[in-house]
């Protein structure tokens, strides 16, 4: 299947819905949110004020990527405490 929100780096899909994490045991999602300052400084492809959804097949990358282009680790400070960490922050003890 071709993925619906493929990271720009490296393709791999960073989406998936409640039901395939479940079905899939899926742990590494990379469906997630950092601070902006991040985003801008490690993703400038995506021109300013685009929100990138599923629908849009905007600008995704997962978290591996990420780290590779920062040069760190992502930490839990990284992320806002927003519902689309929710999944994620288990994996980023305070
Ligand atoms: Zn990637």
């Amino acid at each position: 299947m071709e993925p619906r929100c493929p990271c720009i780096d490296c393709g791999k899909e960073t989406m998936y819905t409640d039901k395939e994490v479940e079905e899939q045991g899926i742990d590494d999602i990379d469906w997630y949110a950092v601070h902006n300052e991040i985003w801008k400084k490690y993703c400038p492809e995506q021109p300013d004020d685009y929100i990138s959804t599923p629908e849009s097949k905007g600008y995704f990358l997962c978290i591996k990527c990420l780290e590779t282009r920062m040069g760190r680790k992502l930490k839990r400070d990284d992320f806002p405490d927003y519902p689309i960490n929710k999944k994620n922050l288990h994996r980023y003890p305070e």
